[in-house]
């Protein structure tokens, strides 16, 4: 991707503005609100599932999932969240979380009708300063309070993490290299192992150079037949120039993109992974776009802004499925750094502004205001672009901006071989992940 200053030529937004007001101030980050990665799994053994409801979502789970605990790799990651299922809790959309955890522990019914009630009633007891009196159909805005309270699953940061780092011992992800070939198949299997369908979309696209390259989408889906659906994305490509090295001895080395495409990868695939455990409600999409970032390189010719995110814009002219709609689309871009902060991105603000005020209010609502600030940053040409403009569907785009930085848009490292997993923090990819899986399951 790349900063687009031209952007909003001609538009009644002054981006020249906008690049000055945003992000004043030193980075405040809220390393306290971070909860260790182990933290799903504690909250996990609250919930202890009746033996009678374990067995019979092992029945369940075992036909969905068994390829999930076939892997040794991510045992560990996938038993808390087993148990999270067991209870049979990822159907409950109105379950109060935080409140009605111990009570729900301690209960020996499994009957999820009689759980619903019994959710609202206590509920309706506390309102009632606890007496047990008042009985009857709770009031509108009582149940209303406990809807809005929905089961969110887990995030592993440990897993994430895990997941980036495999892309990148794949080393640099460039088209029509074994190891792009290699990776794409890793991509793939994983998501197989996750997903309801997965969709591959081969595509020959010309580069800048007019170089003829062979690229590939990879959808995974949940709830495929769901008519409310969100697509969830990231470039899964790395960069073949470290165009912006201080050494121009490697101006033309491809780079591993840790942060620049595994990232955002990386924290999808966590994403997946807890959504195999406990759907949401509505229908997601996650897509990996190819050959995003084959983009010109800054001392060529041919400076048109269309040669990024090829993938992206071949997927917005013909979606892997016919009369493909989504009502919105999320797009993950640099979101590992260790200092990460995810100012509004001009773009997302100016195509879907409504989706943006969604993602920003959620990660302020769950305690990650200082990672999301309300403020409007730079516009940047990636894959959120294409699919706001060729396939309408309004798209934002999570991504990290450094105006301070040397290149006055991106960390220090990005397009340099310095973009290794040494840049990647698990608890970051929490934040990111933590505010996803907010929004979507909470539509
Ligand atoms: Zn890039």
């Amino acid at each position: 991707m790349i900063n687009d200053y031209n952007a909003f030529a001609g538009n009644e937004r002054d981006i020249a503005s906008s690049l000055e007001t945003r992000r004043s101030g030193s980075l405040r980050r809220r390393q306290t609100r971070i909860t260790p990665s182990k933290h799903s799994a504690a909250r996990g053994r609250e919930l202890q599932p009746h033996p009678t409801e374990l067995r019979r979502s092992s029945t369940v789970l075992s036909a969905m999932n068994v390829e999930l605990l076939r892997s040794s790799e991510d045992r560990d990651f996938i038993y808390p969240a087993l148990r999270y299922a067991g209870t049979g809790l990822s159907k409950f959309p109105s379950f109060r979380r935080e409140a009605q955890t111990d009570k729900i522990s301690k209960m020996n019914t499994t009957n999820k009708s009689v759980l619903i009630i019994l959710t609202v009633a206590m509920f309706a007891m506390t309102s009632c300063g606890g007496t047990s009196e008042k009985k009857g159909t709770p009031t509108k805005e009582q149940t209303n309070v406990v809807e809005q309270e929905r089961f969110i699953p887990p995030f592993d940061a440990d897993s994430a993490y895990n997941f980036v780092r495999r892309q990148v011992d794949f080393g640099p992800r460039v088209p029509n290299t074994p190891a792009a070939k290699a990776c794409a198949e890793y991509l793939v299997g994983t998501l197989s192992r996750f997903c309801d369908t997965v969709v591959t979309q081969a595509f020959k696209t010309y580069s800048f150079d007019r170089t003829i390259l062979d690229g590939q989408n990879i959808i995974g889906s949940f709830n495929p037949d769901r008519q409310k659906r969100i697509f969830l994305a990231a470039h899964w490509d790395s960069r073949p120039f470290a165009d912006n090295d201080p050494d121009p001895n490697n101006h033309k080395t491809p780079i591993l993109g840790a942060n620049d495409g595994a990232s955002g990868v990386g924290v999808l695939l966590e994403i997946a992974r807890q959504m195999a455990l406990a759907r949401p409600e509505v229908g997601v999409d996650i897509i990996f776009f190819d050959v995003e970032d084959y983009g010109a390189p800054q001392d060529a010719q041919n400076q048109e802004s269309d040669t990024w995110g090829l993938g992206a814009q071949h997927w917005a002219k013909t979606p892997h499925a016919p009369a493909y709609k989504a009502s919105f689309g999320i797009l993950l871009d640099m979101v590992g750094d260790h200092q990460a902060q995810f100012p509004i991105e001009a773009f997302s603000n100016y195509y879907a502004n409504k989706i943006v005020k969604k993602v920003w209010d959620m990660a302020e609502q769950i305690g990650y205001g200082d990672y999301f600030p309300k403020t409007e940053g730079a516009a940047i040409t990636d894959d959120h672009y294409y699919i706001n403009k060729i396939a309408n569907i309004p798209t934002v785009n999570i991504i990290h901006l450094r105006p301070d930085s040397k290149n006055g848009s991106f960390v220090d490292y990005w397009h340099t071989l310095k973009d290794d997993i040494s840049n990647i923090s698990p608890e970051t990819l929490k934040v990111v992940g933590e505010v996803v899986l907010n929004v979507v399951y909470k539509e």
